[in-house]
């Protein structure tokens, strides 16, 4: 192994990164293990060896949680694991979820310097590395919690924005209860990212934790229907409320077809399998229409976890998207693991019909031939169709077109400002809303984000409740009133980005 004292920055910068290895594709396609194996411990100090340790790291800034990256880097680099561990959860609650989903290479990785001349340091492999052997040591992960304020606090949602905020109000000294309509606590972590990508015991041990240091939990708890936030403010004692609630509803086609059996939305499709256990059914009692040829429209992040968990539970998958590869909004690293797995791609390809049966269950899909045409003053080449049409036969079809925030709660809580997309509106600096003593994060005040910028914005906005509850809260509050305001996006200086 090499040792840091033999070299010399410029050496560093020029050794080659240390990738993880994957499960082989033919393999992996049969199982929903997870794909990339980790790091082992030399890959790890070699990886580690490559941080030049900068004056001033630009990848904290990158890190919406700011998390100091030299610092656990360098403990990892000294063999000092355990140290790593406390460095990083100084920061970040959930850190072997975040290295293994965030999108490092536009965030902490993007503006590595080392990655201006090469391959940016692996900052999301390492941070995963330090977490999994955090757990598999067993090393102590209690904090030290603060004696009690007397303050109650509602947390509404159990994603990363709602475990977050549950997280930091409890290191402040507060008393948290979290309400999650589902039966399970995670949030799309649990019913959205598959297991191959992020396995279920993971986010289990930091729900456990968190009910270790005594935050409560109450689930099947819909809020906006079994209690209001004005339930919680006026009648059940809590002193202030999070919204972390998502964007849980997803949009449309428009198309003629849409509501045959045998036709999804991403979220309901997802959410059935890792959720509901539906591919076992009926040991588990909700059912799945899984077909053996499977249409997937779409070509984000989220129709790629659709399309290789159809793969893996034995359909032939294609994907239809209307632009050609180079426009796909998937991480490149997702579209190649897809294109691994035997998955059919036609790009260029804009659904017009959903074809049904007399019994109504969908047998094929109708698509108009596309080409892009010049760039416009934006820069980006619309599709157009050709004339041309196909007809494609299938058994189930998945639509993936993002997702809106559900109304739920906003219809509940009249005095909630929202956009006219539904996002709740949030004050920028201090994340009140429009009601008073209620603050909200995560995909709620975005549209469809990142876990990372879900967590940063709800780690900002625990100061600010903390502040409110402890009554030190003067900001001149403002909240946008024009429902053509967009959603918040992070504000920091690089992590712009969407899924
Ligand atoms: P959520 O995770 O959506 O959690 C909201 C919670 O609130 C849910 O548990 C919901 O049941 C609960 N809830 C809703 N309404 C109520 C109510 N009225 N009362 C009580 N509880 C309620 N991001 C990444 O960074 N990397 C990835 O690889 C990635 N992959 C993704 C894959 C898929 C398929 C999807 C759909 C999303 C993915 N994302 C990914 C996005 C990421 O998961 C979200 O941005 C993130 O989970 C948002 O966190 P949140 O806490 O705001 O909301
Ligand atoms: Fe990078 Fe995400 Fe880890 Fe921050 S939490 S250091 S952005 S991988
Ligand atoms: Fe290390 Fe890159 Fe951060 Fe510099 S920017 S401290 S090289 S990880």
């Amino acid at each position: 192994m090499t040792n840091k004292k033999d070299l010399s920055a410029k050496e560093r910068i020029k050794k080659p990164r240390n990738e993880m290895l994957l499960h082989d594709a033919k393999e992996r396609i049969k199982h929903f293990e997870e794909v990339p194996l980790g790091y082992t411990w030399e890959a790890a100090r070699d990886e580690a060896i490559r941080c030049i340790q900068c004056k001033k790291p630009l990848c904290i800034e990158g890190c919406p949680v700011t998390i100091d990256i030299p610092a656990f880097i360098k403990l990892v680099e000294e063999g000092n694991v355990n140290g790593a561990a406390g460095k990083i959860r100084e920061a970040n609650f959930l850190p072997a979820a975040c290295g293994r989903v965030c999108p490092q290479d536009k965030q902490c990785e993007a503006v590595c310097v080392v990655g201006k001349k090469g391959n940016p340091v692996a900052i999301g492999n390492l941070e995963r590395f330090v977490a999994d052997f955090e757990r598999s040591e067993n090393l102590n992960r209690m904090p030290k919690i603060p004696k009690k304020t007397g303050k109650k606090i509602g947390v509404i949602g159990s994603g990363p924005a709602g475990l977050t905020a549950a997280y930091e109000l409890c290191m402040k000294g507060h008393e948290v209860i979290v309400f999650e309509a589902f039966h399970r606590g995670g949030g799309v972590m649990v019913y959205g990212i598959p297991r191959f990508r992020l396995p279920l015991d993971i986010i289990d041990e930091d729900l456990k934790l968190l009910e270790e240091m005594g935050v409560k939990f109450y689930y099947n708890m819909i809020i906006g229907k079994i209690l209001t936030i004005d339930d919680l403010l006026e009648n059940e004692g809590f002193n202030a409320v999070y919204i972390a609630t998502g964007a849980g509803l997803p949009k449309m086609l428009g198309i003629s077809g849409e509501n045959l059996n045998g036709v999804y939305s991403a979220n309901e499709y997802l959410t059935r399998i890792y959720l509901m256990h539906a591919n076992h059914f009926p040991e588990y009692t909700t059912p799945l229409f899984q077909g053996k040829k499977m249409a997937v429209i779409g070509a984000g992040n989220t129709a790629m976890d659709v399309l290789r968990t159809g793969k893996r539970l034995g359909a032939e998958v294609t994907c239809y998207y209307r632009r050609s590869r180079e426009e796909a909004p998937a991480r490149t690293e997702e579209l190649e693991h897809a294109e691994q797995e035997f998955i059919n791609f036609k790009f260029l390809s804009n659904p017009v019909e959903f074809i049904g049966d007399t019994n109504n269950f969908v047998k094929g899909i109708r698509c108009a031939v596309m080409e892009l045409s010049e760039p416009d003053e934006s820069g980006r080449r619309k599709p157009i169709p050709t004339g041309e049409e196909f007809i494609d036969e299938c058994d189930t079809i998945v639509f993936s077109l993002g997702c809106n925030v559900n109304p739920i709660i906003v219809d509940a809580t009249p005095e909630l400002h929202v956009n006219k997309w539904g996002i709740v509106m949030v004050d920028n600096k201090t994340f009140h809303t429009s009601k008073k003593g209620v603050f909200a994060g995560g995909d709620a005040i975005t549209g469809g984000s990142t876990v990372i910028l879900a967590m940063g914005q709800a780690k900002n906005a625990a100061k600010y409740i903390h502040d409110y509850v402890t009554g030190s809260f003067n900001y001149e509050l403002e909240v946008p009133t024009d429902p053509n305001t967009p959603g918040i996006e992070w504000s920091g200086r690089f992590a712009k980005g969407k899924r």
